[in-house]
């Protein structure tokens, strides 16, 4: 997955100042901060904005940047997560360690004051678990008209034993000593450039600030527990091959009772061995004789709803398209239309009397 342009993202320029930059980050961080924006798809884009202000608002992390664009940070250099090396020259491996990203939220805080400023819900809490990809094959008839299908997710729960809390019944969370129920924790980095420090969410307690003094035995502490969970789900009508589908909470459980991530299922149809779709519309190939053609008659054309008739008028041409109308793939509260091109198969071995009358028929 190639990654949106940092600039983009704040919409401004390459060459924009330091004040243009902050003046990009809040108007863009308040618009799409998640208490605000309910599209589906605020948080990641509260994410990426914070994230490409993280990163050009630190005239270091910037130049890495401009320099190395996203692989500056991970990505295509394996190995050093969250940093990426520099050879400088034969022999000369520089090492440049950022600490990943912070958590979005914190730099909201760090730059707003307040996690949320809208009233709305601290974030606080623990992390929301991942989200789950799986494709997801189904014939033809199923994309066309739409379908239920039982299936079986295997992924983490939110532990029954604790709720999630991952303490043992009865004991309580305590302060988090390595970050001393701050949350976060900072970290100095060396580089070329001198000395530099970054905050991170506590690896201890995952930036919850506690951690459980008595761990649930069931799930070790983590508050989830591997498992997997049976569902029904619906695939409308009308979804063609390649297209996602995202099922609300059905992904990972979070660690110590964070939500549920979401379930993203890839479709993939199996073609038809009869139609081609395009569109919500099919299409048919019909074979008809040189007789029907010239002279007109009835052939059955097969759709999706069973064998219908379909009237060839007198002289009708190869490649000739009939629309049935309505007769293609359901969408929404409408459908399709199936269309038929007829295919006037020319005869072969002909009798000699046979050939004679249509020598005459061509005067
Ligand atoms: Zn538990
Ligand atoms: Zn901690």
């Amino acid at each position: 997955m190639t990654k949106k342009d940092y600039y983009e993202i704040l919409g401004i320029s390459k060459t924009a100042s330091d004040t243009e930059i902050k003046s990009a980050y809040r108007k863009k961080a308040r618009a799409h901060h998640p208490d605000v924006d309910k599209s589906a798809d605020a948080e990641k884009k509260f994410k990426e904005i914070n994230e490409a202000y993280q990163v050009l608002s630190d005239q270091q992390k910037r130049e890495a940047y401009d320099r190395f664009g996203h692989d500056a940070f991970g990505g295509a250099r394996r190995g050093t997560p969250g940093g990426f090396s520099y050879q400088y020259g034969p022999g000369v491996d520089v090492n440049f360690d950022f600490g990943g990203f912070a958590d979005p939220f914190e730099i909201f805080e760090q730059f707003f004051g307040a996690r949320s400023p809208f009233g709305g819900s601290a974030r606080r809490g623990p992390r929301t678990g991942a989200d789950l990809h799986y494709e997801i094959t189904i014939p033809f008839e199923q994309a066309a008209f739409g379908t239920e299908k039982n299936i079986e997710i295997p992924r983490h729960e939110t532990c029954s034993e604790c709720s999630g809390s991952g303490a043992e019944k009865g004991s309580k969370p305590v302060i988090c000593p390595t970050c001393q129920g701050k949350g976060r924790v900072q970290q100095t980095a060396q580089s070329i450039f001198g000395n530099f420090v970054t905050a991170r969410t506590c690896p201890t307690c995952g930036g919850s600030g506690e951690i459980v003094d008595k761990k649930c035995p069931l799930c070790k502490g983590s508050g989830r527990i591997r498992s997997h969970k049976e569902t029904t789900i619906r695939i409308p009508a009308g979804v063609d091959d390649g297209d996602t589908i995202r099922f609300q909470s059905l992904g990972e459980a979070g660690e110590k009772g964070g939500g549920y991530g979401d379930l993203y299922l890839t479709v993939r149809v199996v073609p038809h061995k009869d139609f081609k779709r395009r569109g919500y519309d099919i299409y048919y190939e019909q074979p008809i004789s040189f007789t029907q053609a010239a002279v007109g008659g009835v052939v059955e054309v097969p759709t999706l709803d069973g064998n219908v008739k379909l009237k060839i008028p007198e002289s009708t041409q190869t490649g000739t398209e009939f629309r049935l109308r309505g007769k293609g793939i359901k969408h929404d509260s409408s459908r399709g239309d199936e269309f038929v091109q007829v295919k006037v198969i020319t005869p072969k071995n002909l009798s000699s009397k046979q050939k004679e009358a249509l020598k005459e028929l061509e005067k």
